[in-house]
């Protein structure tokens, strides 16, 4: 099979690209490595729908920030994505980070930013009682919103594929050879597809793709480190807001960042580092984030942790999003050097991708059957009482709880393992359904996920990964035997 597109890289940005292409009749393909969708970047970041008051004015960062952040009201409607409209403050100390607050609101009303303005110190804590008492002065940034990350990807990537694009998971793009008016693209796997167009939107990987295409790539990737603690979510509406503090030369700072779901994130610091995908924690890491967040807010209850993790940014020395054709091979298209914020800009940088890189090149054909709406899976937690109560008549595996934490229900992970892009690992149906997202962790859940996997997917329990490819977490049988 031939295809017109074909996409590498399953994060927010291959996702929204796949489904833009999705409007029209073309052959769209997407591919990605990992046994999931959205297992980089897009799985371990703040999960912020920023405003724009940070990207230098002109760049394409800022262009695309303010345009993405206004879709994402149409995508909550259109893909039924969490969407969490709870605004922001950037917070000032003294009289130096109250004149970078002045800077960062004429920014903001530069990029076109709505609604930005400053408040004192008890305006601000009116609104925010558990701002730290050294904060003097807050830029008011009300159209900052907060996501889900993944699931926006997963359900672009479900939205595309009912409308005619095919996702293949466990395809490792190794080998890129152009032959006439068509590349060849060969997978670590043993797959060959073709396709006339090939975008490239690998997070930190892309700069390796290109290189299979390019003697001269135009950017180099360096790799940020940012890593976050997690609170339960008991602490929900400790703040309301999204904290940030005054950018400095690494970027937006430690951030506290009320979560859709209730829980507070908290992060991230920011270390270069050589690997693309190191995504350890540290205790020297862990602690310059606690600092930063106690110059947020006061009393913070770091003993309700539940978790770290950290995210690797996709920064790149063209210092803005890299988002370009090739200047050595038409029909390439970069999508490089998306770091933050690349989650915000996602739509957006779609829609350009599409619009005004490839549509110029050539008409597409409109897809006259292309349906913008997708239906999230409603958790049996929140539903209505009659809602459950047709629920549980239908399936009786409504009725055992399995994740304790989160009330997630063995009708809720049986049907997350059956959606569109199938959640096949025990940190799939984490990402989709949320069981082992609570305070334990899946540490009381996680042997009986693995065994509604195996049963679902007619595997052993032996076959089920935690995670990536070979991270099966049961490793041979005992003499127990269930
Ligand atoms: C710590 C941190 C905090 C952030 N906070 C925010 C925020 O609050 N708001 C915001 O707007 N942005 C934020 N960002 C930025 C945002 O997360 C990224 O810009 C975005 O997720 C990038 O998405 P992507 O699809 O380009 O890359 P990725 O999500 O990394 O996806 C690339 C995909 O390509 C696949 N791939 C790579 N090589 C191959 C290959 N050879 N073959 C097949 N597939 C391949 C990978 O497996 C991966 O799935 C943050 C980023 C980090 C790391």
């Amino acid at each position: 099979m031939t295809y017109d597109f074909l996409i590498i890289g399953s994060g927010i940005s291959g996702a929204l690209i796949a489904r833009e292409l999705s409007k029209y009749d073309v052959k769209t393909i997407l591919l990605e490595k990992e046994n999931d969708a959205a297992n980089h970047a897009t799985s371990a970041n703040s999960a912020i729908i920023h405003s724009g008051y940070d990207p230098d004015p002109g760049s394409l960062k800022a262009k695309l920030n303010v345009e993405g952040n206004k879709l994402y009201d149409q995508l909550e409607k259109e893909l039924d994505i969490p969407l969490f409209k709870n605004g922001a403050f950037m917070v000032a100390h003294d009289k130096d980070e109250e004149g970078l607050l002045e800077r960062y609101l004429e920014r903001a009303k530069t990029n076109g930013v709505p609604g930005v303005a400053l408040l004192d110190q008890a305006e601000a804590k009116k609104l925010e009682p558990n701002l730290a008492d050294s904060v003097t002065k807050v830029l008011n940034l009300p159209t900052t919103k907060v996501t889900y990350p993944w699931e926006v990807a997963i359900a672009s990537i479900e939205n595309a594929v009912d409308n005619g694009v095919l996702f293949e998971k466990n395809q490792t793009v190794e080998k890129i050879d152009k032959q006439d008016e068509y590349y060849v693209i060969k997978t670590a796997e043993g797959t060959t597809y073709q396709s006339r167009y090939v975008i490239n939107a690998a997070g930190a990987y892309a700069e390796q793709i290109a290189k299979m295409v390019e003697k001269n790539v135009q950017y180099h990737i360096t790799p940020r480190k940012g890593e976050y603690i997690v609170l339960d979510r008991r602490v929900q509406g400790f703040i309301k807001r999204t904290l940030y503090p005054t950018p400095d030369e690494k970027g937006k700072g430690v951030l506290m960042v009320p979560q859709f779901h209730g829980n507070i994130l908290i992060g991230p610091n920011s270390e270069l580092q050589s690997s693309l995908d190191d995504a350890s924690t540290s205790k020297g890491g862990i602690n310059v984030v606690k600092e930063g967040a106690n110059r947020l807010a006061k009393n913070i209850p770091f003993h309700q942790t539940i978790r770290t993790f950290s995210g690797v940014r996709a920064s790149s020395t063209h210092h803005d999003f890299y988002i370009k054709p090739s200047l050595e091979q038409p029909g390439f298209i970069h999508v490089a050097g998306i770091d933050s914020p690349g989650l915000t800009a996602a739509p957006a940088i779609a829609k350009y991708v599409v619009e005004t890189l490839i549509i110029p090149q050539e008409t597409l054909p409109i897809n006259k059957h292309f349906n913008p709406r997708r239906q999230a899976i409603k958790l049996y937690d929140d539903m209505s009482l009659s809602e459950r109560q047709e629920a549980f008549k239908a399936d009786q595996r409504y009725g055992n709880l399995v994740c304790k934490c989160e009330r997630i229900t063995e009708g809720d992970i049986v049907r997350h393992i059956h959606r569109a892009v199938k959640g096949d690992s025990v940190k799939a149906i984490k990402k989709r359904a949320r069981a082992g997202a609570g305070i334990c962790q899946g540490g009381y859940c996680e042997h009986q996920i693995i065994k509604i996997l195996a049963k679902e997917l007619g595997k052993t329990p032996l076959e089920i990964n935690y995670f990536a490819k070979g991270s099966n977490i049961l490793k041979r049988e005992t003499k127990v035997k269930s």
